[in-house]
């Protein structure tokens, strides 16, 4: 019961990494938010937690309902302690369309980084506000492997997640310069088998040859799980951390450690 007598909010967890980590807060202890666009699986999701929670609608980009709820939580619970800015998007949700520096029309990068950047933006602005009611909390961003490296064919979620990187910092300074007890990190997954991946691996005949093509390069030539983040997840909003702020822990199979280039003997 790592985190008994918190209170969380995880944005996108409806499904994948964000699912797991507000079942994993759940299992620790907490009372949990479980907010997302997606109203049915977020409201099925929120129900079997075995334990104390709650769904609430929330579109990441809309500054009015973060406002909205973070007051509600706070005016309910008198507090807020933990907040997951998960919810994210490719740009591929809806089928193919360019996203090289070259061709991405500028409505796509804007798309992207609506929801990636400006999101987690609000979502730590409001985490603040809330977390003075006790002068303590911790702030997870989620950001992406490919905020550290280019990716030439995704290059909006790419400069989006690097964006979500450095805000993580700048957040994590102003909270101490605050002398706020809030804390602010960022976690850097790759290749996470969650429904994010499905419109690219598909289900048939090729699938497995497809998953292990897209892993190749990974030392551990695996996907990782979801729940290999929310263990992560966990351990940035316990006590246990207190000392972790500004800093961003890859979770990437080993991808980060090296270079494909780099000679195997
Ligand atoms: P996912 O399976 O696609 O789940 C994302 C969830 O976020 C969905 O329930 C989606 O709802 C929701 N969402 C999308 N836009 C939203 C918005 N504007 N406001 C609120 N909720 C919104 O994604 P995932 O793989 O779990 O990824 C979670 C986070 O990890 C993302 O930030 C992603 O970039 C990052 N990440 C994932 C991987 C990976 O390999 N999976 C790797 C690196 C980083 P709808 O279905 O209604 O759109």
């Amino acid at each position: 019961m790592r985190l008994k007598g918190k209170v969380a909010l995880v944005t996108g967890a409806a499904r994948g990494i964000g699912e797991s980590i507000a079942r994993h807060f759940a299992a620790e202890g907490a009372f949990v938010y479980v907010t997302d666009t997606d109203q049915g699986n977020g409201q099925q999701v929120a129900s079997s937690l075995g334990s104390p929670g709650s769904f609430a609608l929330l579109d990441v980009r809309d500054e009015a309902a973060w406002q909205q709820l973070t007051a509600t939580i706070v005016e309910t619970h008198g507090r807020l302690d933990i907040v997951v800015n998960n919810a994210g998007i490719t740009g591929f949700e809806d089928g193919f369309v360019p996203h090289d520096p070259e061709h991405a029309t500028l409505e796509a990068w804007r798309k992207v980084h609506e929801t990636n950047l400006d999101g987690v933006f609000l979502g730590c602005k409001y985490a603040i506000k809330a977390m003075r009611a006790t002068g303590e909390g911790s702030i997870i961003n989620i950001s992406s492997r490919s905020g550290i490296v280019g990716i030439p064919t995704a290059s909006a979620y790419a400069s989006s997640k690097a964006a979500v990187r450095n805000h993580t910092k700048s957040v994590a300074l102003y909270c101490a310069q605050q002398n706020l007890k809030v804390r602010c990190n960022s976690i850097h997954p790759a290749a996470i088998l969650t429904p994010m991946w499905e419109p690219m691996l598909g289900d048939g005949p090729e699938r497995e040859a497809t998953m292990a093509a897209f892993v190749q390069d990974t030392p551990l030539r695996r996907f990782g799980l979801p729940k290999e983040v929310s263990a992560v997840a966990v351990m940035l909003a316990s006590d246990e951390s207190g000392y972790l702020t500004g800093t961003e822990i890859n979770i990437d199979g080993g991808i980060l450690a090296g270079s494909a280039g780099a000679p195997a003997q």
